[in-house]
């Protein structure tokens, strides 16, 4: 088969990791909007706003835009609440020829003040979309009048598709979460206590990881934003430590809460076993002056992970020498995953993600195993290319990387917002093992148009 050539201007983003290059400095690209035509896996500024957001199950999350912004987020994604379900109705105020040329700020009055009155939200998050950006409607003049007149908070997030990465997306929602922390009460708050930020309850990921944190003696105030409630964010300011997931999303907000409150971060993954006892044992290590919390959470440890080990080692077994392809949203996930893969005798050839920084890509570059690709912002072409090069069985990534793998016959398993098997957690592990070596082993690969033409 032919070399699958590169966009010249995508070269700074993509390294290979190899004895011969090892030799010049390492000096990755990222950080920078997508190339114009190279059709990018990263999603807009907006959708990096909803997912931070959208989580919060008793706001109203109302989309200023054309329809199609709001279908991209069509109750497709698995963020799980415990109560309300409001956050999974996508409203949108369906701006069309004649908002656009006119203004939609009429059009955004009514939908805020209908939609309030039926649905009586918490609080209220209306998302700029590019065509808001464009047309330039007064987005925070509407939410201010909504918000005199129905009394609830109505925050506007200026997540504008064009206005730069999905982190700025992040960026965004951080900016309207801060602006709900410090207007609730902290009675009741003890000194062991967090928040856990960027963690979205995902398959019930957060109930999980909650629970193992208060099994250790340690009180959760808040999750920002997993199966959160506008009332819990209000008092996090309340915490005395906020534990961040997920390398970008939310630091925005840690580091405003750190200078605003005081409240010290640390960061934290939950997936597989070393990072998810890593974050435990930090939490009880911050928390010194009670030493019963390190205790309670080495027990946590030992016993979950001797309940998992037995049936990790079996799949081990059938896994060992298989070759994956990690391309994930945050780098700080694939970092965990490495670590996950590893442990079943997995080799990883590729590592991407869409926002890692460049330290991301340092900490990425030093973990890895010599010929790794590593990717930053890549793109479905060079994706293939390098899943076929590098011979991988499986790709873990999101839905837009699903048929990638598909197309080239290989494994694929869902490690994105849309999935609905939870993979945190010391249970989590055990769900990734059993649906990597589903997909791993599947004799369907046999009958890829792409393998039988290789046989
Ligand atoms: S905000 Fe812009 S880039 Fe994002 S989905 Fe809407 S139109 Fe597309």
């Amino acid at each position: 088969m032919t070399a699958i050539p590169i966009l010249k201007q995508r070269e700074q983003q993509i390294y290979e990791k190899g004895e011969a290059k090892d030799g010049r400095p390492f000096d990755m690209a990222c950080d920078r909007h997508s190339l114009a035509g190279s059709v990018s896996q990263r999603a807009c500024v907006f959708c990096g706003s909803r997912v931070v957001l959208y989580p919060i199950a008793d706001a109203l999350h109302l989309i200023h835009g054309p329809i199609g912004c709001a279908a991209y987020t069509w109750d497709i994604r698995g963020a799980l609440s415990s109560g309300p379900q409001l956050h999974r109705m996508s409203f949108s105020t369906d701006l069309r020829e004649q908002q656009v040329i006119f203004g939609g700020e009429k059009r955004l009055y009514q939908a805020l003040c209908d939609l309030i009155d039926a649905y009586r939200p918490a609080a209220a998050f209306v998302y700029s979309t590019c065509i808001v950006g464009i047309i330039g409607d007064d987005v925070e003049a509407v939410c201010r009048r909504v918000s005199r007149e129905k009394g609830i908070d109505v925050l506007p997030v200026h997540s504008e598709g064009f206005r730069g990465t999905k982190k700025d997306g992040y960026r965004a929602a951080c900016d309207a979460l801060f602006k709900l922390v410090g207007t609730g009460d902290t009675v009741g708050i003890q000194p062991a206590s967090i928040n856990i930020l960027g963690e979205f309850n995902i398959a019930g990921e957060a109930w999980a990881i909650r629970d193992y944190y208060e099994r250790m003696g340690v009180q959760v105030v808040s999750v920002m934003t997993g199966d959160s409630r506008v009332a819990e964010i209000r008092r996090a300011h309340g915490a005395a430590l906020n534990v961040v997931q997920c390398s970008g999303a939310m630091t925005f907000l840690a580091e405003r809460m750190t200078a605003e409150y005081g409240i010290p971060f640390i960061r934290a993954s939950y997936f597989g076993i070393e990072d998810m006892a890593k974050a435990l044992y930090d939490v009880a290590a911050h928390f010194r002056f009670d030493p019963t919390l390190q205790e309670r959470a080495e027990t946590l440890v030992r016993d979950a992970v001797n309940g998992i080990m037995p049936e990790l080692l079996r799949i081990k077994a059938d896994l060992a020498g298989k070759r994956a392809a990690v391309y994930v949203g945050g780098a700080f996930k694939a970092f965990s995953l490495i670590k996950a893969l590893r442990l079943l005798g997995m080799r990883v050839v590729l590592a991407g993600s869409q926002t890692g920084n460049s330290d991301d890509y340092q900490t990425l570059r030093d973990m890895c195993d010599p010929d790794t690709v590593i990717l930053d912002d890549a793109n479905p072409l060079e994706l293939s290319k390098y899943v076929i090069e590098k011979g991988a069985d499986l790709f873990i990534g999101g839905v837009k990387e699903r048929p990638i793998a598909f197309k080239l016959g290989i494994g694929f398993c869902d490690h994105n917002h849309e999935r609905k098997i939870s993979l945190a957690g010391f249970e989590g592990m055990l769900h990734l093992a059993r649906e990597i070596h589903t997909t791993v082993t599947s004799p369907v690969w046999r009958f890829a148009p792409f393998r039988c033409k290789k046989e």
